[in-house]
């Protein structure tokens, strides 16, 4: 079989398994997409993600064959994860939002064990002497480099990989290989001219230039990847935003061209498109947790940051009917729910408030939280 020929029979499979992109590109990222890299991990706007800044991950990105001995190509692949319709009205009138991607299951294993099917064809139509290696947006490879260069889109100032006939809705995976197959990609430059519209939407200032994004001020960090205690100066700019952001995606013109997936994975599960209510989540134990986000992406952030996040969402919302919730997050095992809860009541205010913080700073013995119970009660009196 020609490499034609195998392109031409994974295209066919791809389809099959449920991609709508594939596509090949050179085992080299451009050169100016690694400056670009290499100047964003100098600025530290990779913020904690330090396993990013790793040595050995930066070299591997620079040089994929150290990552598969004698890689030839990368075979890109992306699936639409649009939703179907646009999220219906809460059923709760106090909510916070879910970013898109994570509306449906974890797209992960979805993706993984689709690649490897693609792996399988190209070891079976080559005696079975092909390598390769997949990976899903966790390995060291700049994945929208690969997919721009394999002609799957460009790369807009949202950072984001945009299709021009799809939008941006898509997971993006790879398949590294030790063999040559025709490139599928035209140089994909730019296509954003003079839009600054995601620039201007985002809240937290986060898009600090065209196609720079510093993760240290993104929502969808904050939310997802942080681990400790997001900066009280960038809590108030969160708004309702509960788990990731899609505000530089939602206002982005190529969106017009999304159409909704066929995927039943990524279909909506169980209210999750109209937002989840924060007081609801910060009532959820270990147990709870476990169970209601069983399968979905927003379990891999764990209980502790999903009610940190729920914690700055009602702190934004501000309302009394909040207190009661936020007075129970005072009392949670974990140290980092209890300093955003103070942080929260110190915004919602009010007699219950203060009092419930006077209690809390009498009882804790967290240094951390002793700190923002102290700022919260600041903030009572202030207001
Ligand atoms: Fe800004 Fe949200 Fe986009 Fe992050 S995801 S850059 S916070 S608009
Ligand atoms: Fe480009 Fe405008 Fe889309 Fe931003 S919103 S990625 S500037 S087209």
């Amino acid at each position: 079989m020609t490499g034609t020929d195998l392109l031409t029979t994974l295209h066919h499979r791809a389809r099959q398994l449920g991609f709508d992109l594939l596509g090949v590109s050179p085992a080299r990222p451009p050169e100016a997409h690694l400056d670009a890299f290499r100047a964003w991990l100098a600025r530290g706007d990779h913020g904690e993600m330090a396993y990013m800044a790793r040595p050995d991950r930066v070299e591997r990105r620079e040089e994929p064959a150290l990552i598969l001995a004698g890689v030839r190509t990368v075979i890109c692949a992306a699936v639409n994860y649009c939703p179907p319709s646009p999220p219906a009205a809460s059923p709760h009138p106090l909510h916070g939002r879910i970013a898109r991607y994570a509306w449906g299951e974890d797209y992960h294993s979805w993706m993984l064990s689709r690649l490897e099917e693609l792996a399988h064809i190209v070891r079976q139509e080559t005696g079975g002497a092909a390598q390769h290696r997949s990976y899903v947006d966790t390995g060291p490879l700049l994945e929208r480099s690969f997919a721009a260069q394999a002609g799957l889109g460009f790369v807009g100032k949202n950072t984001c990989l945009i299709h021009p006939r799809l939008g941006s809705w898509l997971f993006l995976g790879e398949l590294l290989v030790d063999i040559e197959l025709p490139l599928t990609g035209a140089p994909s430059l730019p296509r954003c001219g003079t839009c600054t519209r995601c620039i201007d939407a985002c809240p937290t200032g986060a898009l600090t230039a065209p196609y720079r994004l510093d993760a240290r001020r993104c929502i969808s960090y904050l939310t997802i990847e942080l681990k400790g205690a997001i900066p009280p100066e960038l809590r108030p700019l969160m708004g309702d935003w509960l788990f990731g952001c899609d505000l530089c995606q939602e206002v982005c013109p190529w969106q017009r061209f999304a159409r909704p997936t066929g995927v039943v994975a990524f279909q909506p599960r169980s209210q999750l498109a109209a937002g989840l209510s924060p007081m609801d989540v910060l009532t959820l134990d270990e147990d709870g947790f476990q169970r209601r986000f069983a399968g979905s992406p927003i379990a891999r952030v764990g209980r502790g940051r999903l009610l940190r996040n729920a914690a700055v969402v009602l702190g934004n919302l501000g309302t009394r009917e909040a207190g009661p919730a936020l007075v129970k997050g005072l009392s949670d095992p974990e140290a980092l729910v209890r300093s955003h809860a103070a942080w929260a009541l110190g915004r919602v205010g009010g007699p219950e408030a203060v009092d419930a913080l006077e209690a809390a700073r009498a009882r804790e013995g967290d240094p951390q939280v002793r700190q923002e119970l102290a700022a919260a009660l600041d903030e009572t009196s202030r207001a």
